[in-house]
């Protein structure tokens, strides 16, 4: 009976809405080949068709690009996309096209014919979408233009620019509050992957958009596994990561300096995994050419300094490695998040230790920045160390970052989750630290840094020890029940705690208002007891790893997938666009599952729209035919009988 009640309400309200929604269903499945809005899509769409202004808030992969482009085909006129990265622009049309979407961007890459051009089809009303970069905007030539043609909607792409603290493209982005003021009657959506409530009212706030309604989708990648390892040999730990589970995906590496991005890239190219470097030290061609080279061939890693990824639409990337710590939790979020786009399951891993604390406290100390800036920065940087440290569901943790909540304490796709770690109660450890910290600070008036605090604890007589005479201290020597590597993780996680702190140059180990606590055995310190050797999340296994992607597929299914994949691999070539453009993974996988015989069920699979099915129904449906005739002539393997199903 209630089950009758809720259909009555449902069908009420398809009816209420009934021209907007199929002008926007038709458009979806025409279109794009999709048979069903995913969550607040069809809301913020519809709400946008109708003249609304929307904040819409998605994780990376959840549709943000549908939320504006629909309303854009829907609406008379033109819809005006903000997209920080010009870079991207020409795949992001070369992409709709393919779909049969008449799109074209503006940018410095074009010649002045080519501009023109655009310009003029913009103006006589023959684009549905136009890309342009913000700092276009601030130029009244492009307002100009703008006002000499219809626009239908204006997007604002990657709109937590404008909220970011230093971010480059913040004056730009800050300058479009200017399109409400300019043109009230253009609905305008602002779109972004990465706000913690502050951010998220800072974007509404700063781009005028109070009127706006708010859709924000829960955070959640379910697809994405996150792992933390503890760092003893990060290059070695990554190449066996990439090795065993990871063999032949694209991926992306990401390393702090310039210098370390160049050597990991070598270092992985001479260990056969194919990777280029990217960073703001290369020149633009070169980084053109590494972007370029990653969104078209297939497998290929990036190692990139975090001057790379925003807006690189990939929808198969397969795995995102940090070498070392991200400045904040919506840094790491931002950057895991370009893994599984296409919801097919990826890994986020990172490896993390001791130094990276070290590092980033020295960092933010010496940094340039008033007193506010330099706190805010720790705040953030506490926040990613609570993350790497917790002994808790890690998702469940990063959800609550951005004031969500998941449904159950445990996600089961986590290394907390998955291999759950032990702790052990490090209060006596932590005095032994703070004790030698303090030892060498009354007694010698020194300071120094961890090793040789370990050193002393171990009651290691090194050259340096001997040089200071600290084999006389009192605390020399009284730490041998723990390892080197447990006692640099008593010390990274005191670190973490704050109940240490590192100073000047040489990061020396310093104590704080907290460590008194400890000392005078007020406050317990619950610790994570340090792995033997990092495991993989999945136990340790030998031989590699089929790739992620095609590992849920049956084995008899992989050599039609693989043809498949040929098959896009040689069409992309031909058409200069990346494979993906041409159909995603997802929907090869639906066809090598589905195996469709004609062009009726090729049309009704998911990713497969009106100009696709045009452009290469008959196309596909030779290979799976030539495949079949193939498969059917091969004499039945083992003893399986000739199976039907
Ligand atoms: P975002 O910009 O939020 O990261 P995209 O707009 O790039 O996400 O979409 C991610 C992927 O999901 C794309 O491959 C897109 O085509 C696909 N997608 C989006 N909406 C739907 C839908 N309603 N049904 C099926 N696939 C969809
Ligand atoms: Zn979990």
């Amino acid at each position: 009976m209630d089950g009758t009640a809720v259909m009555e309400e449902v069908s009420l309200t398809l009816v209420e809405h009934t021209d907007t929604e199929t002008e926007a269903l038709r458009t979806l499945t025409r279109a794009f080949g999709y048979d069903t809005f995913r969550g607040d899509q069809e809301a913020a769409i519809e709400h946008v068709a109708a003249g609304g202004d929307a904040v819409v808030l998605m994780p990376t992969g959840a549709g943000k690009s549908l939320c504006y482009q629909i309303p854009s085909l829907v609406r008379p006129g033109t819809g005006v996309v903000i997209s920080p990265l010009i870079a991207l622009m020409q795949d992001q049309v070369d992409a709709l096209r393919a779909l049969g979407v008449r799109a074209g961007f503006i940018n410095s890459t074009q010649d002045y014919d080519e501009q023109r051009l655009v310009e003029a089809e913009f103006v006589s009303g023959e684009l549905d979408l136009l890309y342009l970069a913000p700092e276009r905007l601030r130029l009244e030539s492009t307002l100009d233009l703008l006002s000499r043609g219809k626009i239908s909607v204006f997007a604002i792409d990657e709109a937590h620019c404008v909220a970011q603290w230093g971010h480059d493209f913040r004056p730009d982005y800050l300058a479009l509050s200017l399109l409400g003021e300019r043109w009230p009657d253009v609905p305008r959506i602002a779109l972004t992957a990465t706000a913690t409530r502050a951010t998220h009212q800072e974007i509404t706030k700063n781009l005028g958009m109070d009127g706006a309604r708010h859709f924000e989708a829960s955070f959640d990648r379910p697809n994405i596994q996150y792992r933390i390892v503890s760092k003893d040999d990060p290059k070695k730990q990554l190449l066996r990561f990439l090795k065993e589970e990871h063999a032949g995906d694209a991926g992306i590496v990401y390393c702090l300096s310039r210098n370390s991005v160049e050597k990991t890239a070598e270092f992985l190219c001479r260990n056969d995994i194919p990777a280029v470097p990217y960073h703001a030290g290369l020149d633009a061609r070169t980084r053109a050419l590494h972007q370029s080279r990653f969104l078209r061939e297939e497998g290929l890693t990036v190692v990139a300094t975090i001057a790379f990824g925003m807006g690189i639409d990939k929808p198969d990337v397969r795995f995102v490695a940090h070498l070392d710590l991200p400045k904040s939790v919506e840094g790491y979020y931002q950057e895991t998040g370009r893994a599984g786009r296409d919801g097919l399951p990826s890994t986020a891993w990172m490896a993390y230790g001791l130094q990276d604390v070290v590092q980033q406290r020295k960092l933010i100390q010496s940094g340039e920045g008033d007193l506010a800036f330099q706190r805010r920065a720790a705040s953030h940087l506490d926040a990613m160390l609570a993350l790497c440290e917790t002994v808790q569901c890690r998702r469940a943790q990063l959800l609550a970052y951005f004031g969500q909540q998941q449904e159950s304490p445990a996600c089961g796709n986590c290394d907390s989750c998955l291999t759950p770690p032990e702790t052990w109660d490090g209060t006596v450890a932590a005095q032994k630290v703070l004790s030698a910290v303090v030892r060498l600070q009354r007694e010698r008036g020194q300071k120094f840094g961890t090793g040789q605090i370990v050193d002393i604890l171990l009651g290691r007589k090194t050259a340096k020890v001997i040089q200071f005479d600290h084999d006389q201290l009192s605390v020399f020597g009284i730490g041998q029940e723990l390892s080197e590597a447990e006692w640099r993780g008593v010390v990274r996680q005191l670190l973490a705690q704050r109940l240490l702190a590192v100073e000047g140059e040489y990061g020396t180990l310093v104590l704080t208002e907290d460590s008194g606590a400890v000392l005078a055995r007020q406050r317990e310190v619950p610790l994570r007891k340090e792995p033997k050797k990092a495991p993989s999340a999945k136990g340790s296994s030998k031989g590699e790893r089929k790739s992620k992607a095609v590992v849920d597929l049956p084995e008899e299914l992989l050599p039609l997938f693989e043809t498949l994949r040929t098959w896009r691999a040689t069409q992309a070539r031909e058409q200069g666009v990346p494979a993906y453009v041409v159909f995603p993974d997802a929907t090869l996988k639906e066809i090598t599952l589905t195996a469709p015989s004609t062009i009726d069920e090729l049309g009704g699979i998911s990713g497969v729209g009106e100009k696709k099915l045009a452009t290469y129904g008959e196309a596909v449906l030779g290979v799976l035919a030539e495949w079949s005739a193939v498969a059917g002539a091969r004499p039945a393997e083992e003893d399986e009988p000739p199976a039907d199903e």
